[in-house]
């Protein structure tokens, strides 16, 4: 079940996943199952790194091939068929030692008595040249944050998936030309979400796009792009930057948990890490071998953990506390 935007009066959740991919989703399912008020928050189908594969033929029980994004939304499906909530948002922000523990999204601010962190590992090191100096001077993130800053202005998104198509097409309520720069042939986004940005009016689409240079003294004032071999100069005032790489999603956190070398999370033995209540699966772990059904399981031993954690029996305390 998708929800809209929550009240801030709202009762807090029992459990809030923020990641819907294999581990989060899975989570989902045994939390709800269980009984608990559960709320995952994803920014979008094909953001991770299941929903962008083209097709998985090693997930125990599924033996005609599938795409990721098929198999992660029957995850979902199974999860929401035992009341577990969706909400499509980008988490920003987290303040994990609140009671109840708050995350801020695009859309709102969700609070609940459990967070568990499912992000996967799609963040990047490698920058374009002149995304970390003008950071903040045109260069972005979040449409949702920044767009009002580009009215009647052009600006381009980079990216292919689901997160850069929807925030293109957020951006076209102010931007007067939205240019998405895909660096591949096809969109990797949803076909509904290909379609309509595909057809809007004040979208450029530039497949097969490599950024070579934000470019920009003190503002950004355009991007060297190359496609086909030839170079040319784009003049937008804002960048949008949605790529993926292989290095852990927590850049949400701030500095709140600590990270291994390598930017993973650190859990203990019930995925549990240095603050209650607090818990990480998935991709974000560096001792986890990347595969869907080990994500998916590490939702189910995390669930678990929850369980007993939430419920009081058998109190759960970080092993180094
Ligand atoms: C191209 C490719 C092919 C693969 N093929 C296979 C295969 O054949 N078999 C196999 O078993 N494994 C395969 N894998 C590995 C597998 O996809 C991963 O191990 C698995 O998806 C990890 O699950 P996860 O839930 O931890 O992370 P992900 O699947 O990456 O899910 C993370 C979720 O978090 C969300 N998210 C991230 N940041 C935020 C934020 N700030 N706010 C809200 N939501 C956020 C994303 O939208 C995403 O849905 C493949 C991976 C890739 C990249």
């Amino acid at each position: 079940m998708e929800i809209g935007l929550l009240p801030q009066t709202s009762e807090p959740y029992d459990v809030i996943i923020i990641g819907g991919g294999p581990a989060g989703a899975t989570a989902a399912l045994y939390t709800a199952r269980a009984g608990f008020r559960t709320l995952v928050v994803d920014k979008g189908l094909t953001a991770g790194a299941l929903g962008m594969a083209s097709k998985i033929v090693n997930y125990p029980g599924i033996q005609e091939p599938i795409s990721g994004s098929d198999l992660v939304r029957r995850i979902r499906d199974q999860a929401a068929s035992f009341g577990a909530e969706f909400v499509t948002d980008k988490v920003l922000r987290v303040s994990l030692r609140d009671e109840p523990k708050q995350v801020w999204g695009g859309r709102g601010v969700y609070r609940g008595r459990v967070v568990v962190i499912a992000t996967g590992a799609m963040g990047r090191t490698r920058r374009i040249p002149g995304e970390e100096r003008l950071l903040g001077r045109g260069v972005s993130y979040c449409a949702t944050c920044d767009g009002p800053f580009f009215s009647g202005k052009e600006v381009a998104v980079v990216g292919n998936n689901d997160e850069a198509v929807e925030e293109a097409l957020t951006l076209t309520r102010f931007a007067t030309r939205v240019h998405l720069l895909s660096p591949t042939a096809e969109l990797q986004s949803s076909p509904e979400l290909t379609e309509e940005v595909t057809a809007h009016p004040q979208v450029s689409l530039h497949l097969a796009t490599r950024v070579r240079e934000i470019l920009g003294e003190e503002r950004v004032e355009g991007v060297r792009i190359a496609s086909r071999g030839e170079e040319r100069i784009l003049p937008v005032a804002g960048v949008f930057v949605y790529l993926q790489g292989n290095v852990p999603v927590t850049d949400f956190l701030g500095d709140q948990l600590p990270v291994e070398e390598g930017g993973c999370l650190v859990v203990d033995e019930n995925f549990q890490t240095p603050i209650p209540g607090v818990f990480a699966i998935g991709d974000v772990l560096c001792r986890h071998l990347k595969q869907a059904v080990v994500a998916a399981a590490d939702g189910v031993r995390a669930a678990m953990a929850i369980d007993r954690y939430l419920s009081g029996r058998g109190k759960l305390r970080p092993d180094w506390s």
